[in-house]
């Protein structure tokens, strides 16, 4: 699982894969159909950040939505996936074969 996770990412910097693994370890809940709550660590602002599946763009990639993009926007440094996101994408890997509605929200 980890590894299909580091392949579909290939393109993203190690730090990001490991601050992503660390984060689905930290504890990764489903709160509803399409959201998901990420624990913060602990230098974070907020203790804890709701990501939310937002549709496919374009290309059939799917969105998330995560309030820190919110900040960083402000300083250009918005990205599509931050590790957030990532961690949530964990979660959906490793629980899809039990749930398929998950499925859908796979990149
Ligand atoms: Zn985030």
């Amino acid at each position: 699982m980890i590894k299909i996770f580091a392949s579909k990412f290939a393109y993203k910097p190690d730090s990001w894969i490991e601050r992503s693994i660390k984060r689905f370890r930290l504890g990764v809940e489903r709160v509803s159909k399409y959201k998901f709550r990420v624990r913060g660590m602990k230098n974070e602002r907020c203790s804890r950040y709701t990501v939310v599946f937002m549709g496919h763009d374009e290309n059939g990639l799917p969105k998330f939505f995560c309030p820190c993009q919110l900040r960083r926007k402000k300083y250009g440094k918005a990205e599509r996936y931050c590790t957030h996101i990532g961690a949530v994408i964990l979660y959906i890997l490793s629980k899809v074969k039990e749930d398929p509605s998950l499925e859908v929200m796979i990149p």
